[in-house]
C-alpha cells in the first residue's frame, strides 16, 4: 500500500501525550502514512503570532491536504482568534462530522444503544465571530447564514446517510423566532430531503428537539445542525453517551480534511500520563477511512473496543464495579496495541470496509435569482430621551423616506408602546419608502441624504441596516408589537 502524506500537530497540554499514543497504535496496526510535523498553538501564539500557526505550516497542509491535530490551548482574552476556527475556514472544512456511540455496559451511561452522528455546519452562523459594541450599553453578534453554505451541509448530511446506510436525517432550528436565518435552513432541509425519498426526515424546534435528544438519544440517527446548535448538542450527546473524552470529529471540505478529538488541551492533566487518548484515536480512525485505509481503521477500532470491553480504562471513564484496571495514557495505548487483530465479544465489531465510498463533498449549488428592491432602512440611534422625543426629532428627516416605527431591543416603542419594557441601548428607527403604493423607488442616495439630515440634527446613529424586498417579500423581520 502506498504511503499517504499527512500533517500532524502535537498541540498543547495533554496534546503531545495523546498524539504519541495515537500514532503508536495506528502505525503498529499498519497505517501507511508519511508524517510531516508542524507546530501550532500556545508556543506559536507566545512568539507573537496571533493566529497560532506559522505561515510555513500552511505549506505542509496544502501539500498533504490531511491534518491530524491534537488539541491546543487558546489564550484567553482579546487579540487572539481561535486557531481551530481559522484552520476550518482557511481550508474550507465546512462539515464537522461527530459520531456518538454508547459502549454499555462497559462505559457507564443512562442511554445504552446510542448510535448517532451529528453533522455540524462549520463555517457560518455566529461563528463568523463578527461582533460589535453598538454603544455603551449594547453588544451584538451577527448570525450570518448563506443559502449556499446551508444547502451544502444539508446535502452532505443526506449523502453521508446514503453512503453509510443510515435511515433518518433530523434537523433542529429555531425558525419560530429566527424566521429569516433558521427559516431558510428549515426550508432548504425540506427541499433537499425530497431528493432522498428512501431516507426518513424530521424537523424539530431546537429547544424541544434538544430535550428529546437528551432524553431518548437512541431515536436519532443523523442530525444536521447549524454551527452553534451543533457545537452545543454534540457535547451533550457525547457526554450522555459516556464521556466527551471519547468524542472524535472529522472536519471535511472538498479539498482538505482535519481530524481531531472534540475535547480541549486539559492543561491541568498535562504531563501526568493521565489523559484518555480515545477521542484522538477515534478521530485517527475517521482519517484512515477517509484516506481509504479501511482495514487498518477496522483493526484499530476493534482493538480499542476490545480494550474497553476488558475494562481497561483511563481515569475519566473508570468506574468501580464496571472497570477492571485504571491505566495511564501509555499503558492504555499498550493494551490497545496488544489487542490488534482481536474483535470485541459483546460490543458490535466495527466494519467500515462494507462502505465503499466516501460521501460526496463537491456540490454545485445555484442560488435561484430573485428581484431585489431597496424599500427602506433601519437607523440605530443612541438617544437619551424618550421615544416620543426621538420621533419628534426624526419627523421629516427624509424626503422620500418616512419614519414608520421605533423599536428598542426588538420591541416597538413608537407609535405604539406597551410601557413596561426596559429601554436600553440604541433605538431602531425604521424608515420606509414614503410612497411605495405609487411605485416610488428609493436608492442609496436617499439613505445617504437621510443620514445627513439625522447627523445635522445632532443625533448619533450607530448603525444602519438596509431593508430589501426579494420578489416582493420583505427580507427583514418585523418587531414585536408592530
Ligand atoms: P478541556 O476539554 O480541555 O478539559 C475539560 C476537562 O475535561 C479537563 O479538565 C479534564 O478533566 C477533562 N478532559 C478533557 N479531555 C480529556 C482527556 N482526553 N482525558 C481525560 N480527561 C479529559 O476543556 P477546557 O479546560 O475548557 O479547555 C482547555 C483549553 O483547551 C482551552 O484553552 C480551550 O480553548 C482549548 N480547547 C481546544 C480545543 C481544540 O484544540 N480542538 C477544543 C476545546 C477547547
Amino acid at each position: 500500500m502506498k504511503k499517504v502524506p499527512i500533517t500532524v500537530a502535537y498541540g498543547d497540554g495533554i496534546g503531545p501525550e495523546i498524539m504519541d499514543a495515537t500514532l503508536k497504535i495506528i502505525l503498529e496496526a499498519g497505517a501507511q502514512l508519511e508524517i510531516e510535523t508542524i507546530e501550532i498553538g500556545y508556543k506559536v501564539y507566545s512568539k507573537g503570532n496571533p493566529s497560532g500557526i506559522e505561515p510555513s505550516s500552511w505549506e505542509s497542509l496544502k501539500r498533504t491536504k490531511v491534518f491530524l491535530k491534537a488539541p491546543i490551548t487558546t489564550p484567553q482574552g482579546g487579540g487572539f482568534k481561535s486557531l481551530n476556527v481559522t484552520v476550518r475556514k482557511a481550508l474550507g472544512l465546512y462539515a464537522n462530522v461527530r459520531p456518538c456511540m454508547s459502549f454499555a455496559p462497559f462505559i457507564h451511561t443512562k442511554h445504552p444503544g446510542i448510535d448517532l452522528v451529528i453533522i455540524r455546519e462549520n463555517e457560518e452562523d455566529l461563528y463568523g465571530g463578527i461582533e460589535h459594541r453598538q454603544g455603551v450599553d449594547a453588544f451584538q453578534a451577527l448570525k450570518i447564514m448563506t443559502r449556499q453554505g446551508t444547502e451544502r451541509i444539508i446535502r452532505y448530511a443526506f449523502e453521508y446517510a446514503r453512503c453509510y446506510g443510515r435511515k433518518k436525517v433530523s434537523s433542529f432550528t429555531k425558525d419560530n423566532i429566527l424566521k429569516i436565518t433558521d427559516g431558510m435552513f428549515h426550508k432548504v432541509f425540506e427541499e433537499v430531503a425530497k431528493e432522498y425519498p428512501q431516507i426518513e426526515k424530521e424537523h424539530w424546534i431546537v429547544d424541544i428537539g434538544s430535550a428529546k435528544l437528551a432524553d431518548s438519544p437512541q431515536s436519532f440517527d443523523v442530525l444536521v445542525l447549524a454551527n452553534l446548535y451543533g457545537d452545543i448538542l454534540s457535547d451533550v450527546a457525547l457526554q450522555i453517551a459516556g464521556s466527551v473524552g471519547l468524542g472524535a470529529s472529522a472536519n471535511i471540505g472538498h479539498g482538505y480534511s482535519m481530524f481531531e478529538a472534540i475535547h480541549g488541551s486539559a492543561p491541568r492533566r498535562a504531563g501526568q500520563n493521565l489523559a484518555n487518548p480515545s477521542g484522538l484515536l477515534l478521530a485517527a480512525v475517521q482519517m484512515l477511512i477517509h484516506i481509504g485505509q479501511n482495514e487498518i481503521a477496522d483493526r484499530v477500532y476493534n482493538a480499542w473496543l476490545k480494550t474497553i470491553e476488558e475494562g481497561i480504562h483511563t481515569y475519566d471513564v473508570f468506574r468501580e464495579g464496571t472497570s477492571r484496571m485504571k491505566v495511564g495514557t501509555k499503558e492504555f495505548a499498550q493494551h490497545v496495541i496488544s489487542n490488534l487483530g482481536k474483535v470485541p465479544e459483546v460490543l458490535k465489531p466495527f466494519c467500515s470496509s462494507r462502505f465503499h465510498e466516501n460521501p460526496k463533498t463537491d456540490f454545485r449549488i445555484t442560488v435561484p435569482p430573485e428581484k431585489k428592491e431597496l424599500v427602506g432602512v433601519d437607523v440605530f440611534i443612541d438617544f437619551e430621551g424618550s421615544p416620543v422625543e426621538l420621533a419628534r426629532k426624526l419627523q421629516d428627516c427624509g424626503q422620500r423616506l418616512k419614519l414608520e416605527m421605533i423599536a428598542n431591543r426588538g420591541m416597538a416603542v413608537w407609535p405604539f408602546a406597551y410601557g413596561e419594557s426596559l429601554l436600553a441601548g440604541p433605538f431602531q428607527c425604521r424608515f420606509v419608502c414614503a410612497n411605495r403604493e405609487n411605485s416610488l423607488k428609493i436608492d442609496h442616495r436617499d439613505v445617504i441624504s437621510l443620514l445627513n439630515v439625522i447627523q445635522q440634527r445632532e443625533l448619533e446613529f450607530t448603525k444602519t441596516e438596509l431593508l430589501y424586498s426579494f420578489n416582493g417579500v420583505e427580507g427583514y423581520s418585523k418587531v414585536q408589537g408592530e
